[in-house]
């Protein structure tokens, strides 16, 4: 693939600019100010003549967008969907100050030039470059640089297309999360994102009967019974998954046949994961390949001497495509055992269920034949990601959403996963110009 070089330089700098706008998200609604680089990118997109709209769901989180309109009103269109926030830094952890945005040996250093400022740059780079040469296309194409992604997007993409919808819908989108090189036994693959896990939260209210606690013998204590709650939701077991995308991750790991085998057995994957001598990257798989449950907050009781009446539990479960609100309400049933799962009070406190994009549709074989065309010979792995991005509300309205970008050969998924969200978060300057003719050859051809 050749890289335009005043495409890669526009997009670089748009990237610095981003990065220096500090539209930092930590999750309250007087942080983020994306209204900074939404104004950037109008102001930038407006030079070249583009109509752009700009929306507020909230003083200050303020998401853009324009539109190259098709010729025909039937074709499929397209949405480049990239976040303006990025998350908080610890300016200790990092050795160049975190919003400098300074290029130095070829690389942009700043919260944002992974996750995902570069992309955002790069698709209004691509988007403007389109528009400056008459790009014509048959359906739209839609430029979308949205708010609050870092949050879960309830200012930014849910906001949207709750309340404008007209204004981003799209048939297929793309965001973020892809193109990472991975080494496998065959060579490099790429990811290409096309599913992601969902998050049903908690709430677990464990009763009891007060007291006084110079006299505990046979009381029925609460903090007694959520600990066996607590106990129980550790042990239990469910049973893994083996869905198609788990199949492709394994045939993609850098492990011997017996243990793939293993993984791929739901008797014996527990037992791999537990054998795997790197337990960082088996935790990432389990939680590929499982419905997790992790207990994380626990509030109740109130002296040292009154035995307490009510615990509170927020458990963070994460489902697997295909799992429904009622398949959790079963898992917690089979965790706890029917006598315990009925004495306590169960109560959703947020549900976002996974979600998943079809692989036989254009827009993949679009992508992954860009994608192989910058890495000769490498295999796309369409892949589930643990975490969850904007795209799960596209999917949610019925749109074929992937995540996918390009880096350069150096950067391989250690790398990324160590920069993500992480100090010293850095990106070449050859990922960006990947990146930026990735969006305009997709464009092109899913659009003419
Ligand atoms: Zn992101």
């Amino acid at each position: 693939m050749e890289i335009d070089a005043t495409r890669t330089n526009t997009a670089t700098e748009l990237l610095q600019t981003m990065i220096r706008n500090e539209c930092v998200n930590d999750g309250t609604l007087e942080s983020g100010e994306e209204e900074r680089n939404s104004d950037l990118l109008e102001t930038w997109l407006e030079g070249s003549g583009l109509d752009c709209q700009h929306f507020d769901s909230a003083p200050g989180r303020r998401s853009i967008v324009s539109r190259i309109e098709g010729s025909d009103p039937d074709a499929p269109s397209l949405c480049l969907m990239g976040h303006t926030d990025v998350v908080p830094v610890s300016p200790e952890g990092w050795s160049r100050e975190p919003f400098s945005g300074e290029l130095i040996d070829g690389e942009v250093w700043g919260r944002g030039a992974i996750d995902m400022l570069s992309q955002t740059a790069a698709m209004a780079t691509a988007f403007r470059h389109l528009a400056d040469t008459g790009f014509r296309p048959k359906g739209d194409l839609i430029f979308f640089g949205v708010a609050d992604e870092e949050a879960g997007g309830t200012w930014g993409a849910k906001w949207m297309l709750d309340n404008n919808l007209d204004a981003v819908r799209a048939d297929y989108v793309i965001t973020e999360w892809g193109g990472v090189p991975i080494d496998t036994p065959t060579g490099t693959a790429l990811s290409l994102n096309i599913a992601e896990k969902g998050v049903a939260w908690q709430k677990l209210v464990v009763k009891g009967t007060p007291g006084h606690g110079s006299m505990p013998y046979g009381t029925d204590n609460a903090l007694v019974t959520a600990a066996e709650v607590v106990r129980r939701l550790a042990d239990y077991r469910p049973t893994p998954n083996i869905h198609d995308l788990w199949r492709h991750q394994v045939a993609n790991l850098n492990f011997s046949d017996d243990v793939k085998d293993a993984m791929l057995d739901p008797d014996r994957l527990d037992d791999a994961l537990a054998d795997l001598p790197d337990q960082m990257h088996a935790r990432t798989l389990h939680a590929c390949s499982h419905t997790t449950f992790s207990p994380n907050v626990v509030s109740g009781g109130s002296k040292t001497n009154t035995i307490p009446d009510e615990v509170i539990i927020e458990l963070d479960i994460r489902t697997l495509p295909g799992e429904t609100p009622e398949d959790v309400q079963e898992h917690l049933r089979i965790a706890l055992g029917q006598k315990l799962y009925d004495a306590i009070d169960v109560t959703p406190i947020h549900l976002d269920m996974a979600t998943r994009s079809p692989m036989d549709t254009p827009l993949w074989d679009v992508l992954s034949d860009i994608m192989q065309s910058a890495h000769p010979g490498a295999a796309i792995q369409p892949s589930l990601i643990t975490g969850g991005t904007d795209a799960r509300f596209y999917r949610e309205a019925g749109s074929v959403a992937y995540g996918a970008s390009l880096f350069s050969a150096g950067m391989r998924a250690e790398v990324f996963a160590d920069r993500f969200h992480g100090n010293d978060e850095r990106i070449d300057v050859e990922s960006i110009g990947l990146t930026t003719e990735l969006f305009v050859e997709a464009a092109k051809r899913m659009l003419t």
